[in-house]
């Protein structure tokens, strides 16, 4: 069952209508991993990067992975890079 795809040509995202809550939006997260993919010729790169026959597990597994950690990792970096209060009012 598909519940989202991308068309890599007019770089529209399609998505079932029943989505909702958390799913929709790992699905909607996944499906713009792959128009990013398209976008920014990152195609090229996972086809560079691993045999032909492997080439579709590895753009769906990066689009997981952006799906199912993304946001975890921007949270991470910005409470790592976040300046503390004390030390911006010792610069300003
Ligand atoms: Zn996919």
């Amino acid at each position: 069952m598909t519940v989202g795809t991308t068309d890599p040509m007019t770089r529209t995202i399609y998505l079932a209508n029943n989505l909702k809550g958390e799913f929709e939006k790992r699905v909607v997260a996944h499906e713009i991993g792959h128009a990013v993919c398209f976008s920014y010729g990152l195609l090229e790169e996972i086809h560079r990067c691993c045999h032909k026959r492997h080439w579709i597990d590895m753009e769906e597994f990066i689009c997981n992975f952006v799906a199912d950690y993304g946001e975890r990792i921007w949270e991470l970096t910005k409470d790592i890079t976040k300046v503390p209060v004390y030390l911006e009012r010792l610069v300003s």
